[in-house]
């Protein structure tokens, strides 16, 4: 196995390590694994395939860090993520072909998630200075309650594939800020991002043994040796509801503090009084962005009766327009899905609810070419009972349903385990405000059809998980709460 995987052109003097990062050096594993590009379904190289001694010797590294880095002055801490974020913005053209390249998304949505992930280093540099304690006078007149908030300690960080980078920047940012030491591990489809991440870490001046990162096809395992060693004290996990459950079992043998985003079923509300253009465009973005293949991706269209018509016929004009292809082509706006099994699920998906109702009115058949492609498509007056509305779709295609009266969509809506975003357009803000209130999701778009951002508390209620990253919550993850009692 070569040690860097070299991009093609027009980025061939840029290469990327293919090793484990354990300590501040780069080291082989025992075997590899291939690293293939969705686009083509072809092999694009091997990396490092981490095992239970790569997992042990990153956590002995992530621990004997630990104690120096948390003494190190914040000032300094908040310097090194702030080299971070311009090394990783002044790289952003390669780094998103990277991105391209073994995700498959179109380019503008890798560069716009370089941009996004870099922007967690700058925003966690700036916290990193700003991690307050409290000070207060007891009730009770006879002491002073004195609150601080010391790094949680060793951090386990595991990522999706979806957004390769800032998935990873935005737990590794916060971690860093706090005074923790981490080991990240990536999703196997998407290593080469990750490496690249650590690589310019490393350059950027974080010592060793701060960020350690294991590449691996045997997430299980691995989670497994670190989250039972009594060294751990954190798991920052990002992945589908499925494989959080898992791990917040495992994590209780520890009692372990555990962030979880998870996955979602974003219900996206078109009221009667809304802005149609506006919520058009906000519903491509909520819908498209990444392909679909985003947790905050809108899942189910909900149109008030008099505007529905209109909105379907907008969204299918839209949808129509997207140039489906390899997603390092400028030109591409709707990449590859990650795998052969997402494109199926997609497809089985769009076919129960074709079969149970639901009118085709774009793109809904598979496409025969290399590489893993679902077309863009609209489905409407999917009925309630279609899977379509009850599992996340990860894909381009957007389900459609009429409704009548605000009581009936806020039910409808409320109507799963899931409860990350919500989106919800509407003139009125006091409807709006209302609206967006008895919506059971951590995160409401309001006339907005983004709502990531690395200044804001980013995180689901219900079975979308627990905790918030971002904002100045995301940096309170990665501390422990320290109370002193304290008579002078
Ligand atoms: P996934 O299958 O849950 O995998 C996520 C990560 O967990 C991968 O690195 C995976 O590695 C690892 N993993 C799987 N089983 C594990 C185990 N037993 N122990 C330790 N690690 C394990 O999710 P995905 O398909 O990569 O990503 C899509 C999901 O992520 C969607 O549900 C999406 O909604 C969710 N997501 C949520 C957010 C959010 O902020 N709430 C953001 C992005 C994505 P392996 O693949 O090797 O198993």
């Amino acid at each position: 196995m070569s040690e860097r995987f070299t991009l093609p052109a027009p980025f061939a003097a840029k290469s990327v390590p293919t090793r484990l990062f354990i300590a501040g050096k780069w080291r082989a594993a025992q075997k590899v694994m291939a690293v293939t590009n969705p686009a083509t379904g072809k092999p694009l190289t091997d990396v490092a395939d981490g095992d239970e001694a790569d997992a042990m010797a990153a956590l002995d590294a992530a621990a004997a860090a630990a104690k120096d880095w948390a003494a190190t002055a914040p000032r300094k801490r908040s310097e090194i993520l702030r080299a971070c974020y311009d090394r990783m913005v002044a790289g952003a053209d390669w780094l998103a072909y990277l991105i391209a390249l073994e995700n498959g998304k179109a380019l503008a949505d890798a560069k716009s998630e370089i941009l996004y992930a870099a922007d967690f280093f700058r925003w966690f540099s700036e916290e990193a200075v700003r991690l307050l304690g409290e000070a207060a006078i007891a009730p009770a007149g006879a002491n002073r309650i004195l609150v601080e908030y010391q790094p949680i300690g060793v951090s386990l960080l595991i990522t999706p594939w979806n957004f390769p980078a800032a998935m990873a920047t935005r737990k590794i940012a916060p971690a860093l800020a706090a005074g923790c030491t981490v080991i990240l591990k990536p999703a196997p489809e998407t290593p080469l991002t990750a490496l690249a991440i650590a690589d310019i870490m490393a350059e950027a001046g974080v010592p060793a043994g701060v960020v350690n990162l294991i590449t691996t096809s045997r997430a299980g395992d691995v989670a497994k040796t670190i989250l039972h060693d009594p060294r751990v004290r954190k798991l920052s996990f990002t992945g589908s509801t499925a494989v959080g459950r898992a791990l917040l079992r495992e994590a209780a043998d520890q009692v372990l503090s555990c962030s979880m985003e998870l996955g979602g079923n974003a219900p996206f509300i078109v009221c009667d009084d809304a802005d149609l253009a506006a919520a058009l465009d906000g519903a491509m973005l909520a819908k498209m962005r990444n392909g679909g293949e985003a947790c905050t991706s809108a899942n189910r269209f909900y149109v008030q009766r008099d505007l529905y018509k209109a909105f379907t016929d907008g969204m299918v004009a839209r949808m129509s327009k997207l140039k489906l292809g390899d997603g390092t082509d400028p030109e591409t706006t709707l990449g590859a899905m990650i795998n052969e099994k997402a494109v199926a699920k997609i497809a089985a998906l769009v076919d129960d609810a074709l079969a149970k109702g639901g009118k085709l009115l774009l793109g809904g058949t598979r496409l025969n070419r290399p590489g893993f492609f679902y077309p863009p498509t609209v489905i409407g007056d999917v009925p309630d009972n279609a899977r379509l509305l009850k599992e996340e779709i990860f894909g381009p295609v957007a389900a459609l349903q009429a409704f009548d009266s605000d009581e009936e969509v806020i039910r409808k809506a409320n109507d799963t385990e899931y409860g990350l975003t919500a989106y919800l357009y509407t003139r009125d803000l006091k409807r709006g405000l209302s609206i967006s209130e008895r919506l059971e999701s951590g995160m409401v778009g309001l006339n907005r059809g983004l709502v990531s951002d690395p200044a804001a508390p980013f995180g689901g209620v219900k079975q979308s998980g627990l905790g918030r990253e971002g904002g100045h919550h995301g940096l309170l993850e990665f501390t422990e709460c320290k109370y002193i009692a304290a008579n002078w």
